[in-house]
């Protein structure tokens, strides 16, 4: 069997959220998960919704870590919080700070792995980018991740506890009491990091939940945007289940070439994706689906392959956001030509879709789309290693 004909798979694993004799962090638990651990803890099943509300308030409205903090809890309760529970979010290892202002964090999760988020201020929103996965099981040929061999689901603590940290450090959690912020830093959130999101579907979803929590960190379904390479029976679930905005990887107008590209592809292939996407409920006109493609020198991005591509989109609210493609060390691809680029924007924009070309950001510190690859690739280790340190037998 060759390489290109092995199984794509989806076997990954999730580390549970309490390690061994640990206590349970709080951080990435739904309300109801919250609600069980609170009352198995001995806290009375009356007072327990109360203290969900609260509890969760002060982690995630207000970004509070310590229970002391938590002045409308009685004092002896706090206590009784701080035995059994933490506040934990992932660790930032190291940050660095382009010279465009784009913010790159590399976070160590239980396990000792580590993933990048990026943060990328513009002038109206900012907007952080978050990982999903260690690694990703895909493998498109383009995509720095993709040769990635480690790989693990993150929690959905890990996945909310990225925009804790960079909340943090971007200083924004509000002080209780004062008058809500409407201009915030961190405005918005695509799910573009590491990894892919539709294969760790739970997590994410109970991670974006409480991002778009009224009592946690308020961010609206609209400025929320999850990106996937294509995982179609999971597409209707996410309007469902998250309801957020959907990208999706496309990258190519035939099946033979995205077959090369997004090797997904093989399993679903343009027709069936395309009939998941005619299927995501229509929104209204700012609620369309972006199809993102990374241009690639003679690859797929001839006026041929635009024209293509508009024939496809036919019958679907969609905007296209062409990519530049972002190299990496050893990639086996070229950035196609600026004038190459734009010729192609226009065929799709005459077509009358949208066709915005995305400016790579945070290129001198490699934290642009596809770049992203943690170190922890260097220390490849094996399942059975990963599975122990996780407290898995
Ligand atoms: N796994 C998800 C989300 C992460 S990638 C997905 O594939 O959709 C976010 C976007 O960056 C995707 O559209 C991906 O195809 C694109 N991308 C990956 N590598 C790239 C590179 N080297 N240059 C430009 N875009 C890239
Ligand atoms: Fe995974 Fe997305 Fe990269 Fe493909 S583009 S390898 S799905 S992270």
């Amino acid at each position: 069997m060759t390489m290109a004909d092995a199984p794509i798979t989806q076997d990954v694993l999730t580390i549970p959220r309490k390690l061994p004799d640990g206590p349970t962090n709080l951080v990435g638990l739904t309300r109801t998960q919250l609600h069980e651990v609170l009352v198995a803890h001995g806290t009375p099943e009356k007072q327990a919704k109360m203290r969900v509300g609260q509890i969760w308030q002060w982690i995630y409205q207000w970004g509070v870590r310590d229970f002391d903090v938590m002045t409308n809890l009685s004092k002896t309760y706090r206590a009784e919080l701080a035995e059994s529970f933490v506040i934990e979010v992932p660790e930032v290892v190291s940050k660095q700070v382009s010279t465009d202002g784009t913010r790159k964090y590399l976070v160590r999760i239980a396990g000792g792995h580590e993933v990048e988020v990026v943060y990328i201020p513009e002038e109206d929103r900012g907007t952080l980018c978050v990982s999903s996965q260690v690694g990703c099981t895909l493998t498109c040929s383009f995509c720095h991740t993709g040769t990635q061999k480690l790989v693990r689901n993150l929690t959905a603590g890990e996945i909310v506890g990225q925009v804790m940290v960079a909340r943090d450090d971007l200083d924004e959690w509000p002080i209780p009491g004062a008058p809500k912020d409407e201009t915030r830093l961190l405005s918005n959130i695509v799910l573009m990091g590491m990894g892919e999101p539709l294969y760790n579907f739970e997590n994410v979803r109970d991670a974006m939940k409480i991002c778009m929590d009224e009592e946690g960190i308020q961010l609206s379904r609209r400025r929320i945007t999850l990106s996937t390479s294509g995982v179609v029976p999971e597409i209707e679930r996410t309007a469902n289940e998250i309801g957020c905005q959907l990208a999706v990887s496309f990258h190519a107008t035939r099946d033979e070439v995205r077959d090369r590209l997004v090797p997904i592809n093989k399993r679903w292939n343009i027709e069936a994706l395309l009939a998941a996407l005619k299927a995501y409920p229509k929104g209204r006109n700012s609620e369309r689906i972006t199809f993102e493609y990374v241009m690639l020198d003679g690859v797929n991005d001839t006026d041929a392959d635009a024209h293509r591509l508009v024939e496809l989109l036919d019958g679907i609210p969609a905007k296209v956001n062409l990519i530049p493609f972002n190299e990496w060390p050893g990639a086996p691809y070229k950035r196609s030509s600026n004038n190459r680029i734009r010729a192609f924007a226009n065929i799709i924009y005459q077509a009358g879709y949208a066709s915005p070309i995305r400016t790579p950001r945070g290129e001198d510190i490699l934290a642009a789309c596809g770049q992203l690859k943690s170190a922890t690739e260097r220390a490849r280790k094996s399942r059975k290693e990963i599975a122990a340190e996780a407290g898995l037998p």
